[in-house]
């Protein structure tokens, strides 16, 4: 959506993925869009539903239920966030509308109200359309979920692109004139806004499954085992209102991301058919575009990591993706978590331009923490070279070569070692 907003994607229809129609020619299955399930009886195994379009409300009986009804955006309870020009970005429609109001009002000054993932791909397409772009968040930091170092270079980018930073700031209410916004109060003061875009995270939406008397979980989702069945019989749930195990800590976590969904929506779909498929759970591994920046993290944080009972060891290196004699490459800072007493990897984050290609060495170090290896197995990683590509030794190599000199330097009370 903030691509569609910004005119990378053109076309809205590109963002539908499959329509009702595509869903009854090539599944046979029937969906009905405009229609609110409104309670379940887990007893009697029906839904009550409400015909948005008629009002016309009617049970429908199920033999197993699937709960997927995902979260939705956080609205403070603060006055002016019914003025017109003030968004929240969970749907396609209000993605429609931003558009619609972009064209029709020609705001100048847009204030983003957080500064997490969704607030720093707006800042990118409100940017890129031409807007005065402000962005503003109670922390102390861009990007709270990242160390305070990596989000600095996150923050400092974003300035270089126009972009104000107004942090550990407190919208007390938004103002407006003649039923349109003027700006965002803080405790502070005022700051014009003819656009503002509440983007201060999300809840899940778990509130027909509290109702019909189903557990819930980690910060109000609804809670699931390893396959996906919710405490109500034949009734599961998946995707954005539900829980899950985070991989490395073992405990229960509400971390929704579409890419869990589908996996997670996959396995459930297999168990309500009378399969046995476990969904193991998460890292918490997520990525971000912000301008020119690759902005991403998986698994613990040190601060996280030091609260689950490990003893963390952490390196932070900045590297180039290429050999200098080869163009086009790219800086990238990598931040690596390993446990000090085994070695074990728990973390990272990295921060790099587009052009070092720092997801993939996510991805990389993210498979390797999610088979439990160290930093010693870590430096020996048979990974792919070729000029174009890598320097002979990859980034992620270079970190476990770091972080083994680091943890066997805490063993033995001598330095951190490195490669040259
Ligand atoms: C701007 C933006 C960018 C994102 N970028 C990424 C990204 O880059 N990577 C990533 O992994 N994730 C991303 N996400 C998150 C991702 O979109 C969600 O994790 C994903 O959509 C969750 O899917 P879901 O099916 O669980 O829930 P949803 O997509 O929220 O779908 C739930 C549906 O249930 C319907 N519903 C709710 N209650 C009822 C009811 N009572 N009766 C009938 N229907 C109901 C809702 O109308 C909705 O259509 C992004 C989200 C946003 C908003």
């Amino acid at each position: 959506m903030p691509y569609f907003i910004s005119g990378v994607t053109a076309d809205h229809q590109n963002l539908i993925a499959r329509t009702p129609a595509q869903f009854k020619s090539m599944n046979d299955i029937d969906v009905k869009t405009r229609h609110r399930v409104m309670a379940i009886d887990p007893a009697g195994h029906t839904v009550t539903v409400r015909d948005l379009q008629t009002g016309h409300e009617y049970l429908e009986g199920y033999t197993r239920l699937l709960i997927s009804t995902g979260a939705e955006a956080f609205v403070p309870p603060i006055e002016g966030t019914e003025l017109e020009g003030v968004f929240t970005l969970r749907r396609l429609t209000d993605s429609l509308r931003i558009k619609r109001y972009l064209a029709d009002a020609r705001p100048r000054r847009a204030v983003i109200v957080g500064a997490g993932p969704i607030g720093m791909e707006m800042c990118e397409s409100f940017a890129t359309l031409g807007l005065e772009v402000t962005v503003m968040d109670l922390a102390g930091q861009v990007m709270p979920y990242m160390s305070p170092d990596m989000a600095e270079r996150v923050q400092a980018r974003i300035e270089e692109e126009g972009v104000s930073c107004l942090l550990e700031q407190s919208v007390t209410a938004i103002a407006g004139d003649g039923g349109a916004v003027r700006g965002v109060v803080t405790s502070n003061g005022e700051i014009k806004a003819d656009l503002v875009l509440l983007a201060i995270g999300v809840r899940p939406v778990s509130g027909i499954a509290a109702d019909a008397g189903l557990e819930l979980g980690a910060r109000g989702a609804i809670r699931v085992d390893e396959q996906m069945r919710t405490t109500g019989e034949d009734i599961f749930a998946a995707g954005d209102c539900a829980t899950t195990t985070h991989t490395i800590t073992g405990r229960q976590v509400w971390l929704p991301l579409g890419s869990t969904s589908r996996k997670q929506g996959r396995a459930c779909a297999d168990n309500m058919f009378g399969g046995e498929t476990r969904f193991a759970g998460v890292q918490g591994t997520s990525v971000v575009k912000c301008f020119d920046l690759t902005v991403g993290r998986t698994g613990l944080g040190e601060a996280e990591a030091t609260e689950a009972g490990f003893s963390p060891a952490v390196i932070s290196i900045e590297a180039e993706s290429l050999h200098q004699y080869y163009p086009g490459r790219g800086t990238m800072n990598l931040k690596l978590i390993a446990d000090g007493g085994s070695g074990r990897l728990l973390g990272a984050e990295v921060v790099g331009q587009i052009s070092s290609v720092a997801e993939k060495r996510l991805d990389v170090l993210a498979v390797a923490i999610d088979a439990g290896m160290t930093a010693d197995h870590l430096q020996y990683l048979d990974l792919a070279y070729a000029p174009p590509y890598s320097t002979s030794v990859d980034i992620p190599v270079i970190a476990g070569n770091i972080m083994t000199g680091k943890i066997r330097g805490m063993e033995c009370g001598c330095g951190p070692r490195g490669l040259d």
